[in-house]
């Protein structure tokens, strides 16, 4: 057995075997072979590999949608076995010397040079098929993993380090867990594997090998350790382990339906953070009480282009109709800095995290913003919908902000679309700026929700994707703190609420003092709703809270 130590971001044991994450190479590698037969065994058996594959989709799809949408996959596979297609191939391998990946890119060109300049439509129709056959074996060929894992068992997934792009498209039935060697607890792909419920781990390093792959693996969320080839020892601890999780969360499911209310009185909201209208299920099956946090750039990483004004509609219409009537906030989107989407076309920039990011995007490009609002606005009609600006600094940032939504207001009212005239407006605090001026913001908006991962990266000057700055990146830094005391202070003079929406919400170790300062809502991954509760309903702040505040007075929390 061996051992290799990380950081646990997302808590849970998962066991299985382990598997690499492989981009997929932006083109596929040419180069020459000496063993012509070998490549062209590599080939035959990545060509049965996706005859297998086909077959099984043919199988589901026969399943769920009949038989019109199988015979798809199974003409797929005719092609993946046809001989004028194979030959092609054989002849670069064989009598060109080269390997099977530019022998597969040379055939798909030149059937589909073929099939699309016949005249009959049909058969011009078949050059998709075979790009899209040849697309199969390739990545077989390749090992790459696109937005699926070719793997039959579920896997602990391994990777240097992933994209919340990549995370967000991979098939969460396939994965057990998460393991990177690089990352950080605060970075998108953490956040997202804590939603989906699947244990992770970063910062592994250089320990995390490629020969590793496909042996017996198991880790631990919570510690941050990961055994390969666990022993009889470990392996029985850690099943008990995950006996005892379960068993909690047997526990922790009798606080369903109970108040998030401390044993002196003092009530607090617990709210859900999420990036997908999926992810409603989590919420409803964790008793979330609202949702504090749609991250909408989900909806764009997932997409190959803009989503349109309708599929946005769409997506926050479903959120809304199944919260039913409970406060839904969806933040507008938040792309740039680690989120970077290629087809928003962003100029490479030395820093983007202090670049072109969020609302300053938004701003900078009003018909995209205003499609956004418009399908925001359209959704309003289904709910209760409180609507919210990421990376503010500047108080005319939000009165521009708040200038268009007047426009999209007068628009829907013009061509008789309904909305709802309660929508809140509010902003992230995720700036000193904005905190320092959070006075001043206050009389701007509705609500403050106070992005600690952000605000702690900008306060501390810690780029919070970093894993080497983990010491320095503190966000319980009295610094941190003190900005969102004043922040609910300012609010609460101007009669707005102050939630906190970043990682440190759902810390159980930092509710009593978000207690203390006053802040009305924590908004959390569904899964930390009921253990955040068990902890405020076990709290008793007489006497505490006046010496929570004193030690931040004096710096030493
Ligand atoms: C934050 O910065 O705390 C936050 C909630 O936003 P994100 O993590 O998506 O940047
Ligand atoms: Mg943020």
């Amino acid at each position: 057995m061996m051992t290799i130590q990380g950081k646990g971001v997302s808590a849970g044991i998962g066991m299985g075997p382990l598997y690499f994450f492989r981009r997929a190479a932006a083109e596929a590698p040419c180069y020459t072979v000496q063993d012509a037969q070998a490549e062209w065994q590599r080939f035959k058996d990545a060509q049965a590999m996706a005859v297998e594959q086909l077959g099984d989709l043919a199988e589901k799809a026969r399943a769920e949608a009949g038989d019109d949408a199988a015979f798809l996959f199974e003409t797929h596979q005719m092609m993946a076995e046809d001989m004028d297609y194979e030959e092609a191939i054989e002849g670069v391998i064989r009598e060109e010397l080269l390997n099977a990946e530019t022998a597969v890119s040379r055939a798909c060109d030149q059937f589909v040079e073929m099939f699309a300049s016949m005249d009959d439509s049909y058969m011009q129709a078949r050059a998709a098929d075979i790009r899209d056959v040849s697309r199969r074996i390739l990545s077989i060929l390749c090992g790459t993993v696109q937005g699926s894992i070719a793997s039959d068992v579920p896997v602990l997934l391994a990777a240097d380090d992933l994209a919340p792009s990549e995370t967000i498209q991979l098939d969460k039935s396939k994965i057990l867990g998460f393991i990177t060697a690089g990352g950080s607890g605060s970075s998108h792909t953490a956040i997202l594997a804590r939603t989906m419920g699947i244990p992770a781990i970063v910062g592994v390093g250089d320990a995390l090998r490629m020969e590793y792959e496909g042996r017996s693996v198991i880790v631990d969320g919570s510690t941050g350790a990961v055994f390969i080839d666990p022993d009889e020892d470990t392996t029985r601890r850690m099943t008990q382990r995950r006996e005892e999780q379960v068993a909690r969360q047997k526990m922790l499911e009798t606080l369903k339906g109970q108040e998030n209310v401390t044993r002196d009185g003092r009530s607090i909201r617990v709210y859900c953070n999420i990036g997908a209208p999926e992810d409603v299920d989590a919420v409803l099956a964790n008793d979330g009480g609202g949702i504090g946090l749609f991250r909408s750039e989900f909806l764009y990483l997932n997409a190959e282009t803009y989503p349109t004004e309708d599929e946005q509609f769409e997506a926050y219409k479903a959120v809304l109709t199944r919260m039913d009537g409970r406060e839904v906030i969806i933040r507008t989107c938040d792309i740039g800095a680690d989120k970077q989407i290629d087809y928003f076309d962003l100029p490479r920039e030395e820093n983007p995290a202090m670049g072109m990011r969020a609302l300053r995007i938004s701003l900078s490009r009003p018909d995209f913003f205003r499609t956004q609002l418009r399908a925001l606005y359209r959704a309003s009609a289904y709910g209760k919908l409180g609507i919210m600006f990421p990376m503010v600094t500047s108080v005319w940032e939000v009165r521009e902000a708040k200038k268009l939504i007047e426009r999209v207001k007068a628009e829907l009212t013009q061509e008789g679309v309904p909305f709802s005239e309660h929508v809140q407006i509010g902003i992230m605090i995720e700036t000193p700026a904005a905190a320092v001026m959070s006075d001043v913001l206050a009389r701007e908006v509705d609500f403050f929700s106070c992005g600690t991962n952000d605000l702690t990266q900008y306060t501390l000057a810690c780029d919070r994707q970093n894993n080497d700055l983990d010491r320095f990146y503190d966000p319980h830094h009295p610094a941190v703190l003190r900005l969102i005391r004043m922040v609910v202070e300012n609010a609460h003079k101007n009669g707005i609420w102050v939630g906190v929406c970043g990682e440190l919400g759902a810390d159980l170790s930092m509710a009593e003092t978000f207690l203390s300062i006053g802040v009305d809502e924590l908004s959390v991954t569904p899964r930390a709703v009921l253990p955040l509760r068990r902890t405020i309903r076990e709290a008793n702040l007489i006497g505490k809270a006046q010496e929570i505040l004193a030690a931040l007075d004096r710096g030493t929390v």
